[in-house]
């Protein structure tokens, strides 16, 4: 039995598979075309307490740890759903850990709500306001740190707050912001000194407040069900209350949070693969050419039997270094190594899935197409391929 593959997380996995099938596989097309899932699919994978996945019982969560996220996110996926799905269904996964971390609530243990143990309230205020009513599928939450003059130098943003008594005014933009356009708060990464300072602070901002604008929904290549949007603040009064945490505590809090997020991107890269891998075994299958089956000839085997090692291996590996984050071990650089290696993974085997496709992969009505242009974005989102490249050569003392 592996470290995923315990009693407790198939019945998980079962929860999803079933999640996916009753209520997003006979939908996902249409909100592909709209641009965004409904605000109703939150409150029901809330109730089953998909959403609460990896969040404390104390918070509103519904407990589990970082594998157990990893679990939901693989199965989102594999039964059928997509990695736009996660990215919009699950942007709270980003938006609030910041502030329970803050709060001092306790992560880990085992499964509560609906599947387990409980551990006892934690209370804040943004716990309340934000927290659990997002976790209740009730408010949707987005994080805000790319601006329009670059990503990867978090520590050089622009967006300021100052200080004026009770509040902080911010100015400045964001942009590329995932579930934008629907968010009802941003937590928004802002300097709170001169800017490029990196005395960067974490404030809560409102939909609605004075002076901030969500601009036009972005159009992509990939993950068009979910939301992405432009956001600009003038002269925005937060009031001191939003603030997480303490003040230039900001960048801090963004690079120990970048670790789950990292470990998501490289899961909906080893889960697309793992699918893309399933649909073109099953095509290779059913496809004759010349009078055989294509997965009769050994070319064709063989292709399969690499894609399928490069996405087992990229899971198993990602597996590993995201149990090591959950048992509290310092593994930065394994952290970026596994998203580089799950994403090179999902690149070569998106690729070689709509190829076994033929002409059909290149068409809408072909899912590969779909995990073909949202597995784009994988080596780009939550630190791109070279950062990663970065991390890695400095944790080898380069
Ligand atoms: C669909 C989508 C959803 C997103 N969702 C969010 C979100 O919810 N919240 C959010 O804050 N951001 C979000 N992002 C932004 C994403 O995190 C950034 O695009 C990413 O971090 C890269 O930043 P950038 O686009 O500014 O590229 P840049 O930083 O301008 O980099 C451009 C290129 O240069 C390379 N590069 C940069 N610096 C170096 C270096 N030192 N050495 C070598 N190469 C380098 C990069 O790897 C990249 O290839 C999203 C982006 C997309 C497309």
């Amino acid at each position: 039995m592996t470290l995923v593959d315990t009693p407790e997380r198939r019945q998980l996995r079962e929860l999803t598979r079933s999640f996916v099938t009753r209520e997003v596989l006979p939908h996902l097309d249409d909100w592909e075309r709209a641009g965004e899932v409904p605000r109703a699919l939150h409150a029901t994978a809330a109730k089953l307490g998909l959403l609460g996945i990896g969040f404390p019982e104390s918070v509103g969560g519904s407990g589990g740890d970082l594998l157990d996220s990893i679990i939901v996110t693989e199965e989102l996926i594999r039964s059928g759903g997509s990695s736009g799905l996660v990215a919009a269904l699950f942007t709270h996964g980003i938006a609030l850990p910041h502030m329970v971390a803050a709060a001092g609530a306790r992560t880990g243990g085992s499964l509560g709500g609906r599947l387990g143990a409980t551990s006892p309230p934690a209370d804040d205020g943004l716990i309340a306001r934000y927290v659990r009513p997002t976790l209740a599928g009730t408010m949707i939450g987005a994080l805000a740190i790319t601006e329009p003059d670059g990503g990867s130098d978090v520590a050089g943003i622009r967006t300021t707050a100052r200080r004026d008594g009770d509040h902080y005014v911010v100015n400045g933009s964001k942009t590329y912001i995932t579930s934008g356009h629907r968010a009802d708060f941003v937590t928004t990464a802002v300097c709170t000194d001169f800017p490029g300072s990196g005395e960067l602070t974490l404030l809560i901002i409102d939909k609605g407040s004075p002076g901030f604008t969500v601009g036009r929904r972005l159009e992509k290549l990939g993950w068009h069900c979910s939301d992405t949007a432009e956001l600009s603040f003038a002269d925005v009064r937060v009031p001191v209350t939003n603030r997480i945490g303490a003040e230039n505590t900001g960048f801090l809090a963004i690079m120990q949070h970048f670790a789950a997020e990292r470990l998501s991107l490289a899961t909906q890269a080893y889960a697309t693969a793992q699918r893309c891998v399933e649909l073109a075994v099953r095509w290779c299958r059913d496809r004759e050419t010349f009078g055989r089956p294509l997965a009769s000839r050994q070319l064709i085997r063989h292709r399969l039997a690499e894609m399928h090692t490069r996405a087992e291996a990229a899971r198993s590996y990602v597996h590993e270094v995201a149990a090591r984050v959950a048992a509290g071990e310092p593994v930065v650089t394994e952290v970026a190594m596994a998203k580089n290696v799950a994403v090179a993974a999902c690149d070569h085997v998106v690729d070689q899935a709509l190829q076994l496709h033929g002409g059909f992969g290149y068409l809408r009505d072909a899912e590969v197409e779909r995990h073909y242009r949202d597995a784009r974005i994988l080596g780009i989102g939550g630190g791109t391929t070279e950062i990663m490249n970065e991390i890695i050569a400095k944790g080898m003392g380069l």
